[in-house]
């Protein structure tokens, strides 16, 4: 069976350009980066490459780049360090409510230790309430963390005017932009973003790598403790191959970003136009045009996504949802909760990320997967039948 993967959002392969420049540093140069001697200096300044490819990725200096261990990593440092370092100033967060977990569950961590947080509204198409971010920035805020792009439906925010909303008031703005290297442009300086999170292996670098940019200046208490590495802030000898693959992923996913969106946007268009004309009530989750390139987030009204997700699994092909179903009860997706979907269609929604190598053809045979597949559940399935007349 050919098997079909729509599940890039979760995660990517590494690229045979990454893994060549990682090579070295998976065998002959394995020379510690904090080391004086020749194998330290090759490996150190291996780092100091991929700094300045991370920073001209995203248009910052190298010197405001940390690596870590990947987005959750970046995420956790950010909220944690950027909350401890400045409690004298205030002990507010602003986020909002479709924020990764990464975010949302050190937001609780920090409120358990007296921080106030607060979470704002999304709109139904999941744009973040710019009214209610007005209304609660205050004289305690110190940072306000707002992802750029939604992993589950792909919405890509109004950075540039949160930014500003935020920057005028002189208080810190951090973006997790992990779903969106590679599909935005990013010129942090320009910008006015503070600080930034991004992670390998969402835009086919390694797994268990990502980076953090914080504008210098900006106070932030270190996370993991130890050596000296990474400026002091983040200890822990440096995963130097993992290090190289980010800083040549970021290099690649930047200089590509126009050719690969122009190309998998006009794949998912046809894709959604596909399904909209092959089966009935099918509704697109998120803003339709201004969303990650790659991704297509569709409810499907009668059918339960979960079974959707398995039965395409039979058939080879590997989407996602983002509700998960665990002993006798369902766990519904918070970000499309958030949106103010129904029940049923929060259940019935299935997740599709395409990359620069999926093809028509593969799209055309998911599409006829889905037809039978939806036709079939729609007539077994009990929950099907008590949808009847919800929708
Ligand atoms: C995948 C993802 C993360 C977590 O990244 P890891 O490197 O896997 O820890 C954080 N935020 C968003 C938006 C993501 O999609």
């Amino acid at each position: 069976m050919n098997r079909i993967y729509l599940d890039n959002a979760a995660t990517t392969p590494i690229s045979s350009e990454v893994l060549n420049e990682m090579m070295p540093y998976l065998t002959t140069n394995y020379g510690n980066p904090s080391a004086v001697h020749a194998f330290g200096r090759e490996t150190k300044h291996a780092l100091d490459i991929a700094r300045e490819r991370i920073a001209k990725g995203i248009g910052c200096d190298p010197s405001e780049i940390y690596f870590t261990s990947g987005a959750t990593e970046a995420n956790n440092w950010v909220l944690y360090g950027i909350a401890n370092a400045n409690k004298d100033k205030g002990r507010h967060i602003i986020t909002s409510k479709i924020e990764h977990p990464s975010v949302l569950n050190m937001c609780k961590r920090l409120e358990e230790e007296g921080f106030r947080v607060t979470y704002l509204d999304v709109d139904s198409q999941g744009f973040v309430r710019l009214d209610q971010l007005i209304h609660h920035l205050d004289s305690d805020t110190v940072l306000v963390s707002i992802m750029t792009a939604n992993n589950e439906v792909g919405t890509i925010q109004n950075l540039q005017a949160i930014a500003n909303i935020v920057g005028e008031k002189g208080i810190t703005f951090h973006t997790d932009a992990t779903q969106a290297i590679g599909a935005i442009n990013f010129n942090v300086h320009e910008m006015g973003i503070d600080a930034l999170s991004l992670s390998g292996h969402k835009i086919n670098g390694p797994k268990g790598v990502g980076a953090l940019y914080v504008k210098k200046g900006i106070k932030i208490a270190p996370f993991m403790l130890g050596g000296e590495q990474e400026y002091g802030l983040r200890a822990g000898t440096s995963n130097v191959a993992g290090i190289v693959g980010l800083g040549k992923a970021v290099e690649i996913a930047t200089r590509d970003i126009v050719t690969n969106n122009k190309k998998i946007r006009q794949l998912r268009d046809y894709f959604i136009a596909q399904i909209n004309k092959n089966i009935d009530m099918c509704y697109l989750n998120g803003h339709p045009i201004q969303r990650l390139s790659n991704n297509v987030n569709i409810s499907f009204g009668m059918v339960d996504g979960e079974s959707l997700m398995m039965m395409l699994d039979l058939n080879g092909i590997m989407v996602s949802t983002g509700s998960a179903c665990s002993v006798g009860s369902v766990k519904l997706s918070p970000v499309l909760t958030a949106m103010g979907l129904s029940k049923d269609l929060v259940k019935g929604a299935v997740r599709f990320t395409l990359s620069k190598t999926t093809t028509k053809e593969e799209l055309d045979i998911v599409v006829t997967q889905l037809v039978k597949i939806v036709q079939k559940l729609r007539q077994i399935s009990p929950i099907a039948k008590s949808q009847v007349g919800t929708l």
